[in-house]
């Protein structure tokens, strides 16, 4: 004869019980946080054995139902008092909620990102300048013919503009190859005496390698007023460096040539790696090369409006890449450029 669908449902509930005695037997001492939780879903959870049971309820007679409610109450308090137990031991909690909150437990710190090797160097170069009341200068890295290299002293038929092979667009626009082209513009929008410092981003058509890459950065600066001499830029070059390199350094001017300064000089400190005794950054000298600078040729000045009778200037154009190798021991320019984090975290 077969059962009433009463009687089977508190079968299936008897049975439930003796499989979970069984299967914690069995277990003994293994139970984990994982073996926890898979007990909890199996018996507990919203398709667990005893969800599946409840659902029968609806073949049994309506009379039978507040019976077979009972009993399945009691069944499922001694399932998860059985189960919750189990959590106690194991730290997983509670059978009923979620897992219960441990407000002594260390919270969990979010990965924050940070800035650039490079955009850290021309932060803390910015901050330099402006304490020395130097106003920053800005302006479009599509740059023309004229500020780019007339505005310079560096007409169309010049031998310089060789030196600086970059890309060139339609109507005599180009990716600008120094940001002197920004001073020149800066300039030109002010009266002296000025102040200005401007870094960004600037192109030449050279291939990518250990020391080069199609795009790197420079900071460039100016000041006129009068009476403004060498001994100004030295001076302020020297704290400068100083400063971006965190050491006291000796630092010495070599003569050289660039056509927007008269006279010209490349500047050079004292090597941070080995303090002048020499080593492979320095190439054996005891000297790191920076940049060029030096006083502001006349035309320059006139191209821009000022009068060369009465105001000087002072210049110089420096890499920012080339600071941030030395300082953190860099020797590959590309691998600034090829986002790997490993690299960028050490920063
Ligand atoms: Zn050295």
């Amino acid at each position: 004869m077969p059962q009433s669908p009463k009687n089977d449902i508190e079968q299936q509930l008897k049975t439930l019980e003796t499989q979970l005695e069984t299967q914690l037997k069995k277990l003994g001492a293994q139970i984990n946080q994982e073996i926890f939780m898979q007990l909890k879903n199996t018996y507990l959870g919203r398709n667990g054995k005893l969800a599946e049971i409840m659902k029968t309820m609806k073949q049994a007679a309506s009379a039978d139902r507040p019976a077979i409610g009972k009993i399945m109450n009691t069944v499922k308090t001694n399932i998860e008092q059985r189960i919750a137990a189990l959590g106690n031991r194991t730290g997983g909690g509670s059978t009923t909620g979620q897992a219960p909150i441990d407000l002594t437990a260390p919270g969990t710190t979010p990965k924050l990102g940070k800035n650039h090797p490079i955009t850290q160097m021309i932060y803390a170069i910015y901050d330099i300048f402006e304490s020395l009341n130097f106003e920053i200068g800005e302006g479009p890295e599509i740059e023309n013919d004229w500020y780019n290299f007339d505005a310079l002293n560096m007409p169309t038929d010049h031998p310089a503009r060789d030196m600086q092979d970059t890309f060139v667009l339609p109507e005599n626009l180009l990716l600008r190859t120094q940001m002197t082209a920004v001073s020149a513009r800066e300039m030109e929008q002010r009266k002296p005496p000025v102040r200005i410092i401007s870094i960004g981003k600037t192109f030449r058509r050279d291939p990518a390698d250990i020391s080069h890459t199609p795009m790197f950065h420079q900071f460039d600066g100016i000041m006129v007023d009068e009476h403004i001499n060498m001994g100004h830029l030295r001076g302020l070059l020297h704290t400068v460096m100083e400063r971006i390199f965190e050491k006291k350094l000796r630092v010495r001017f070599r003569i050289s040539y660039f056509p927007f300064v008269e006279p010209g000089a490349e500047f050079d400190v004292s090597c941070t790696i080995c303090d002048q005794k020499g080593c492979p950054t320095c190439k054996g000298t005891g000297w790191l090369e920076m940049g060029g600078c030096g006083m502001l040729h006349p035309k320059v000045l006139e191209n821009v409006g000022y009068d060369p009778m009465k105001v000087q200037g002072l210049a110089f154009g420096f890499g920012v890449e080339r600071p941030v190798m030395i300082k953190y021991k860099i020797s590959d320019i590309r691998l600034f450029y090829q986002n790997d984090l490993r690299f960028l975290q050490q920063f």
